[in-house]
């Protein structure tokens, strides 16, 4: 259990031990303090779950808070084996085997997590779909993956086109079906007849452990394959960069239909031996601030916006709640305005802190540790075991303060494995000189800190100069009116682009022309006059997916009057 190369993490982690690790990192070193290191023989849902149900000091901690507007739930480490053991067993029963693949098509509830991991310790490939999913969206994720089993609700079961989908053998119900009529197998009493105990399914390091369909900001969505192997990375940014020690309390937002609501609402915080609490139902910032008020959540990680809609309510609401027992907060998804990192340090008196990856890295790449000093607006450093890097369209390193491509040097322990059924798509990312290429725009400064500037097909190309969306959208929320903003280059005859802003206003402002300059001047006066848009359009509210990302694309389409593309991940 010893790791040489790694500092500490007991809140004494400084910027010295970060670059001392980084020299001599060594991933095979992390790798030791799993239980199957020696073996090879390994089940994630084991480690999250059954480890710490067979520590004496850990099987009666509270694994799992749960509420949502209906339910208040809690449940140890010990009742968390038991059920995804009989979840298992259920699966088991079904004619579920290694390999297959299993989606889970619900919304948010502890049968939810108990059915995930109970697939996984079947050794099943999971594919966790927001709720929101219609007809269209469930058909191509259960088609291209061509899954064999289904765990839903008797609401959502509509939704899926059945005469499509010849694969599809067993459909499991959470909720209530009758006596299983029509060949549904009702999930519930499954559960509760099935057995206790359960031996997971040991795979190797390198088998199929879930598969997301990303959340398709940019068009078809993909499905990206990740493998077991992917825990040492969860796991040691979970005690980096999450900061999670014993004792904490853990509450990460995000909807296991992303990706962060898996790699960091279920793997990295049970890996780590944490509670952890999940919340169903949708944003409200009365409940939000009441969930960390009420379970003295210490560790929260959501998304720019989420804090951008509370920043929204108002600052008197935040002060109703008491949320001392906050320690650390962290970001993901979008862009984290520096507006709203000083938002985070006036309302719970700490820092925001950014964190950049994607589907496709699996977990956490470049972050901003808890004891760096952040810069508000960059998304911090690469961790130890990560080389980034700014390289042009040729695959060339560019120098600090470059905007160019930000890009990785493979290969690290939780990147995708494949694109499901799409291999051209999977090379693809790796054509630049082997670099694997993110596909957003960033640079990087003297200081090594990253600086996201935008997905690289919506960069601007205004009058010769290239701008990020990025910069100009929080500048626009800086203004006091501005809620959110969304910026796209607007084919122009002179200038090739110009920058067009939809701005979605902050409670209690009105549209006028005379606001349109007000905020159009105030981009001039405080970030530069030829990235000020030139057009703005107000909206009340923002294109966005599910996991709440501004869809760009879709404000493109809406001002060139194209075609949206796929929708299916968007908000409603
Ligand atoms: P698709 O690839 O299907 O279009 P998506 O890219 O939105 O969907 P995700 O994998 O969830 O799907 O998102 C990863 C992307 O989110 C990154 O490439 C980046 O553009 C953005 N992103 C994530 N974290 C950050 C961050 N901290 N700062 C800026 N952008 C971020
Ligand atoms: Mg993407």
């Amino acid at each position: 259990m010893k790791v040489q190369t790694l500092p500490p993490i007991d809140g004494n982690y400084n910027l010295q031990d970060y670059e001392q690790a980084k020299q001599n990192f060594d991933w095979s070193e992390i790798e030791k303090q799993f239980s199957w290191h020696e073996t090879g023989k390994v089940n994630m849902a084991y480690e999250a779950i059954d480890r710490h149900a067979e520590n004496p000091d850990k099987q009666n901690q509270v694994a799992l808070h749960y509420l949502d507007g209906s339910r208040k739930e809690e449940y140890t480490f010990a009742d968390m084996k038991k059920y995804t053991n009989k979840a298992a067993n259920v699966m088991k029963e079904a004619g579920i085997e290694k390999g297959d693949r299993v989606f889970i098509f619900m919304s948010r509830s502890p049968e939810l997590y108990f059915a995930l991991l109970g697939a996984i310790k079947v050794g099943a490939i999971v594919g966790p779909l927001f709720e929101a999913f219609m007809e269209g969206a469930v058909r191509d994720r259960l088609e291209d993956s061509e899954a064999k089993a289904l765990v839903t609700t008797p609401q959502l079961v509509e939704r899926v086109p059945f005469d499509d989908l010849p694969n599809l053998e067993t459909v499991f119900i959470h909720g209530g079906v009758d006596d299983e009529k029509g060949g549904f197998l009702d999930f519930d009493a499954r559960l509760q007849q099935a057995g206790s105990d359960f031996e997971p399914e040991w795979v190797d390091r390198e088998d199929g452990l879930i598969l997301h369909y990303t959340s398709g900001s940019t068009g078809k969505p993909k499905g990206v394959y990740h493998v077991h192997n992917a825990m040492i990375q969860h796991y040691q940014t979970a005690k980096w960069v999450l900061d999670l020690k014993d004792g904490d309390v853990y509450w990460c937002t995000a909807d296991p239909g992303w990706v962060t609501g898996t790699s960091y609402g279920i793997f990295g915080p049970w890996l780590a031996g944490v509670t952890n609490v999940v919340r169903g139902g949708r944003f409200s910032a009365q409940d939000w601030y009441d969930t960390l008020d009420r379970y003295n959540v210490s560790v929260w990680y959501s998304a720019p916006t989420a804090f951008r809609m509370l920043m929204s309510a108002g600052d008197e609401l935040v002060k109703e709640y008491d949320l001392s027992s906050l320690r650390h907060i962290l970001s993901v998804g979008e862009p984290l305005n520096p507006e709203v990192v000083r938002w985070g340090e006036k309302a719970f008196n700490l820092r925001i802190h950014d964190t950049w990856w994607m589907t496709e890295t699996g977990a956490m790449m470049i972050c901003n540790y808890p004891a760096m000093t952040i810069k508000a607006g960059s998304m911090g450093k690469p961790i130890p075991g990560v080389y980034g890097a700014i390289v042009d369209d040729q695959g060339n390193e560019l120098p600090p303060n470059r905007m160019g491509n930000l890009a990785i040097k493979p290969t690290w322990p939780a990147m995708m494995r494949a694109i499901w059924n799409r291999k051209e798509k999977f090379d693809s990312y790796f054509e630049l000189n082997g670099w694997y290429v993110s596909g957003d725009s960033a640079y990087m400064d003297e200081d090594g800190y990253f600086w996201f500037q935008g997905r690289v097909d919506d960069v601007i190309m205004t009058a010769g100069e290239r701008v990020g969306p990025f910069e100009v959208e929080s500048k626009l929320v800086e203004h006091p009116a501005v809620g959110e903003a969304g910026v796209i280059g607007k084919p122009d005859p002179v200038r090739g682009e110009i920058i067009k802003a939809f701005v979605a206003l902050r409670e209690g402002y009105e549209a006028s022309d005379e606001l349109k300059e007000e905020i159009q001047n105030f981009v001039k006066k405080e970030l530069a006059g030829h990235v000020a848009p030139k057009e703005i359009e107000f909206r009340k509210s923002l294109p966005k997916t599910r996991s709440g990302k501004i869809m760009r694309r879709v404000l493109k389409a809406w001002e060139l009057d194209l075609p949206t593309g796929d929708l299916s991940t968007m908000e409603d």
